[in-house]
């Protein structure tokens, strides 16, 4: 099944979470010099588990 990985990189506070959580490696936290927020590292290693979207407590990452 086709899914997507979203991002909302201006709510992300770079807390970490989701890349911890994640079972396939698939995020990353990027720093722009100023603040940390989250990345996708590639797409397709995502199973769709949507276990980043439920540890993120702003709503900064969403599987669709
Ligand atoms: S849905 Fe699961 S596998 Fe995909 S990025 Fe989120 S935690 Fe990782
Ligand atoms: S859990 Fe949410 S706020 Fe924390 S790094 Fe991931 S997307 Fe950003």
């Amino acid at each position: 099944m086709e899914k997507d990985i979203i991002t909302y990189t201006f709510d992300c506070i770079g807390c970490g979470k989701c890349v911890s959580v994640c079972p396939h490696q698939a995020l990353k936290l990027v720093n722009n010099g100023m603040c940390s927020f989250v990345n996708v590292i590639d797409v397709d290693l995502c199973n769709g588990c949507k276990k980043c979207e439920r540890v993120c407590k702003v709503g900064a990452i969403k599987i669709i």
